[in-house]
């Protein structure tokens, strides 16, 4: 599909990536069938072959009007569509794009700007969402319930150590492998569990988890919520936490500079990996290097960081055997629910499902795995009724054999499934660490 890029877009470097991707496109439509919006709406424009025309006309100039937003904000960014594209069309990447150019002609109204900024501050701020969750927890049987189910109660298992945050580096503590893990925004919040359990699956393994105080979200959320510069600026922070344990050796007076002297002491070798247990986040750290490219002080430690950033499963998967024998014995009959960003954004379909089989578990199928379940990051809360129906589907397939919990490995996914779901829902790796044996 050949495209003119519009004249005051010619030299715009993200610009001439869109156009080169609407290159790719040879509009065969087979991205059309796995596509959430397009399966429940039936409009060729709430799919992708149909954005991407939209995506086409804004780039060469063409009016934007509201209904090419609305369109483009109908999306829920799972990128179903580049797994099922034979051309290789990244569609992900254009969608950010088209959505900037989209932002940048078409204002949104006053609302829609208010709630935008309301996400964007509150929950990419630990504390502050923190401290929010607790009072609306505090009134939650008073809400009405649209925005009850936004205010999920507490249910993950949360021990008390060793934890990512006491002590940063786990006291007394002599593994040999060592990883930075994500600290992220609302999960420490929502469900604190999760990271308690990776910190101890980890530490069964003999892999230290370490988490400098002063990375935090990872940059998404801004992302998706038309502020790429403060996205940006998130990166940035977090490549500054993370660099003295990635080289060590460089690193000593930056790690003073954060007050993290005694910490980094005891740090001889640089860590392995940095372990997102959110598949959400997992995303935007593989995509620093890309996000960062142009930055000149940044991108070679952006590059860096997107090559060792990886979801907590590919850690775990290749330990399966020495795992295994550190499980209670038995079995359990459990529903995965795949998120897009774990399958589709991160292309490791197939590794917590295998790793889970070889845990002992009873995988039960899930038809049409590949969709997406309605979370998508704040899509819930500001496209509630295809984000609905998307949700009913999705537990009506996992639900259908009976499990006895539902596991998955994203928080937005967790929290969204578990309102309505008839039996738990958790991380997987909850899961595995209720089952060790110490
Ligand atoms: S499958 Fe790929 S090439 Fe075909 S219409 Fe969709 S994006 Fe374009
Ligand atoms: S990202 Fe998902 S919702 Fe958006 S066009 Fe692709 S398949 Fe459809």
């Amino acid at each position: 599909m050949h495209l003119n890029l519009s004249p005051e877009l010619q030299g715009n470097a993200a610009a001439e990536e869109a156009a080169r991707i609407v290159g790719k496109c040879v509009h065969c439509g087979f991205c059309n069938a796995s596509c959430p919006t397009y399966r429940l709406l039936g409009d060729e424009l709430d799919g992708p072959r149909g954005r991407i025309y939209l995506m086409k006309g804004l780039l060469e100039g063409a009016p934007a009007t509201a209904k090419t937003q609305l369109h483009l904000d109908r999306c829920l960014t799972c990128r179903a569509c580049e797994t099922a594209c034979p051309s290789g069309v990244d569609y992900g990447r254009l969608l950010d794009t088209g959505r900037a150019v989209s932002s940048a002609r078409v204002p949104r109204s006053w609302g829609g700007r208010l709630v935008r900024t309301l996400f964007r501050e509150t929950l990419t701020r630990p504390r502050l969402f923190g401290a929010l969750l607790r009072i609306g927890r505090a009134l939650r049987p008073a809400l009405p319930p649209r925005l009850r189910e936004k205010v999920p109660l507490g249910t993950a298992r949360s021990g008390s150590s060793p934890t990512p945050q006491a002590g940063r580096v786990a006291p007394a503590f002599s593994a040999q492998r060592r990883v930075l893990l994500l600290s992220g925004c609302v999960q420490p919040a929502l469900s604190p569990g999760i990271h308690h359990a990776t910190v101890r699956v980890l530490a069964a393994l003999g892999i230290q988890a370490v988490t400098p105080p002063s990375a935090g979200c990872c940059g998404a959320l801004r992302q998706h919520l038309d502020d790429p510069s403060g996205a940006l600026a998130e990166a940035r922070r977090n490549i500054d936490a993370w660099w003295p344990w990635i080289e060590p050796s460089a690193g000593g007076s930056a790690a003073k500079a954060n007050g993290e002297s005694s910490a980094m002491a005891a740090v001889v070798t640089p860590v392995e990996a940095i372990i997102s247990n959110a598949s959400g986040c997992g995303v935007q750290l593989r995509d620093y290097g890309h996000l960062l490219r142009q930055d000149p002080v940044y991108a070679a430690r952006a590059a860096r960081v997107a090559a060792l950033a990886r979801d907590i499963a590919q850690v775990v998967a290749p330990e399966a055997e020495a795992l295994v024998k550190q499980l209670r014995p038995g079995t359990a009959r459990l529903a995965f629910q795949s998120p897009c960003t774990l399958q589709h954004g991160q292309g490791i379909r197939g590794l917590v499902e295998g790793l889970l089989t070889r845990l002992g578990v009873e995988l039960l199928p899930c038809a049409d795995s590949h969709l997406c379940c309605g979370s998508a990051g704040t899509y819930s809360l500001l496209q509630p009724e295809l984000s609905g129906e998307l949700r009913s589907r999705k537990l009506a397939a996992l639900q259908r054999g009976g499990p006895e919990a539902i596991v998955s490995a994203n928080i937005g996914c967790i929290t969204h499934l578990g309102y309505a779901s008839a039996v738990p829902v958790q991380h997987w790796i909850e899961w595995v660490d209720a089952r060790l044996t110490s």
